[in-house]
């Protein structure tokens, strides 16, 4: 079902003194492109780099210079309009948004208004295993970054480093669609798996590379839309989930005092959990939009997006479609593994030609859990693939038990080494030899004649002898046979 016209989930409605009510939020995505140069000169976009040091005489506007597009933003732009299932347009208009801003050298943003470079589209997110929604998109356009000013660098005086003019933005609008802050925040974690993928922003949103102005406004439910709120430049997926949290608490809290919401352009202060206002809303034609002079519409033709949509990498909905259908994982496993790609390439190299699920299991549960512990990534991880692979072949052939296989992946993180290696040298080998165990099996019962009486009468008991056997054999008794054996001797069924 179109999310747009979904009704209202009970479970989702924040409870007020008038009754319930609903969250309505749209959400625009400030997403830095993956590109050498800039939108429109060839500067570099490094990060970090001495004040000023990327500026070229584009960039600092200096009086006759010209904008250059830089083919391969556009190139970006369409790759990730595929990957958002949108509308491409052919043609597109490059436009001046006018404002004043120190960090603003032209005086004016080039930006796209009227005829954006990417039309509507929509993206599936999840948000549990069995909870699924569509959000809409209502365009994407390019748009060129500010400067940034610097107030702390001299008591009197104001800076201004550009180097973070000119850099090309994507701005993605979302329909107002989402319903709570879960989904929100859902919402942006799924955009930004997909960014990764396409490779067109690195969704770093540490370095500010993806940042969000978050839309906010309630109703009570199945009444018209209310006045919104922006909460501008959200930079962690959790203020995210705060911002709409507290915003849509203070505009219930106003409407139900009889007050009627301003619609504001805002600020999130996570210190203080509370948004506060910057500015009242400006109107578009505060801007004086115009189409720039200096630069042509943008246009290209079916080939240049067929091209580009040939190459695009597998996305993350295919995947784990894929993921369950040749894996044999459930969904839950799958969403995980795909979440980011370095982390799917990893599973499958593990998975090829082993048993998807243990191979899922040790992945997820051991390996991501141990690294999720120590603060490392999946690229930066002691235990390779064929390392871990090598392990569940173990496992599979009945060389060792899954309970020496976790002793074997502590040697392998910590040690390194080959684990077949590893096992033949330490004498990991799971005992199959039926003799060693039964000679074990018959040493307990001798041993323990009022645990074998207790057995007879109980047979939950047996857990008990599995124990000390196991103990004896140094964890190394196969599992199977073992209960076998013990429940022969022990003639229980
Ligand atoms: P503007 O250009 O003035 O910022 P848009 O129509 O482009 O306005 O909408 C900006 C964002 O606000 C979009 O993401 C949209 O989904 C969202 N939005 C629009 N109306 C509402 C509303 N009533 N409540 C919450 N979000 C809204
Ligand atoms: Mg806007």
């Amino acid at each position: 079902m179109n999310a747009h016209s979904r009704p209202a989930d009970p479970k989702k409605l924040i409870k007020g003194a008038t009754g319930d009510w609903e969250v309505v939020i749209g959400l625009e995505i400030h997403a830095q492109v993956t590109s050498n140069a800039k939108l429109f000169s060839g500067s570099s976009t490094a990060f970090g780099g001495e004040p000023n040091a990327h500026v070229s005489l584009v960039d600092a506007a200096m009086p006759g210079m010209l904008p250059v597009i830089n083919e391969e933003c556009v190139r970006q732009a369409v790759r990730t309009g595929l990957g958002l299932n949108a509308q491409i347009n052919h043609r597109s208009v490059f436009d001046r948004k006018n404002y004043f801003y120190p960090d603003l050298p032209q005086g004016y943003q080039i930006s796209q208004y009227k005829h954006p470079i990417v039309g509507e589209g929509e993206i599936a997110v999840d948000l549990s295993p069995t909870e699924q929604i569509t959000v809409g998109i209502e365009r994407l356009h390019l748009e060129q970054d500010a400067g940034k000013s610097m107030h702390d660098q001299h008591p009197t005086m104001s800076f201004v480093d550009l180097n973070r003019s000119g850099v090309a933005l994507m701005e993605i609008v979302s329909k107002p669609d989402l319903r709570s802050a879960d989904e929100a925040k859902a919402y942006v974690s799924k955009l930004r798996t997909i960014l990764r993928y396409i490779g067109s922003c690195d969704g770093d949103m540490e370095k500010g590379n993806l940042r969000a102005d978050v839309n906010v406004s309630v109703r009570k439910p199945g009444e018209p839309f209310g006045t919104r709120c922006e909460i501008k430049n959200v930079n962690s997926i959790r203020f995210i989930g705060q911002a709409v949290e507290v915003e849509a608490r203070r505009q219930i809290g106003i409407l139900e005092d009889g007050g009627s919401i301003d619609q504001e352009t805002r600020l999130y202060d996570p210190g203080k959990g509370e948004t506060r206002s910057m500015r009242s809303k400006e109107e578009a034609h505060d801007y004086r939009y115009f189409p720039d002079p200096d630069l042509l519409p943008l246009e290209f033709d079916d080939a240049f997006v067929d091209d580009l949509k040939q190459h695009l990498p597998e996305l993350p909905d295919a995947k784990k479609a894929r993921f369950i259908a040749e894996y044999g994982l459930s969904p839950y496993d799958a969403s995980v593994l795909v979440a980011e790609r370095d982390q799917a390439d990893y599973f499958e190299a593990v998975a090829k030609g082993r048993d998807g699920k243990a191979a899922a299991n040790w992945v997820i549960n051991e390996l991501f859990g141990r690294l999720n512990k120590e603060g490392k990534e999946v690229s930066t991880s002691p235990v390779s693939a064929a390392q871990l692979g090598g392990l569940v072949d173990l496992i599979g052939e009945g060389v060792i038990s899954g309970k020496i296989a976790k002793d074997l992946f502590e040697i392998l993180w910590t040690e390194g080494g080959d684990p077949r290696e590893i096992v033949e040298a330490r004498g990991m080998k799971q005992v199959t030899d039926t003799g060693a165990i039964e000679k074990a099996v018959d040493e307990i019962i001798a041993a323990n004649p009022d645990k074998v009486e207790q057995v007879k009468a109980k047979p939950t008991m047996l857990g008990w002898f599995v124990g000390q056997a196991m103990k004896a054999s140094g964890g190394k008794a196969n599992p199977q046979a073992l209960n076998e054996i013990l429940k022969a001797k022990l003639g229980i069924e």
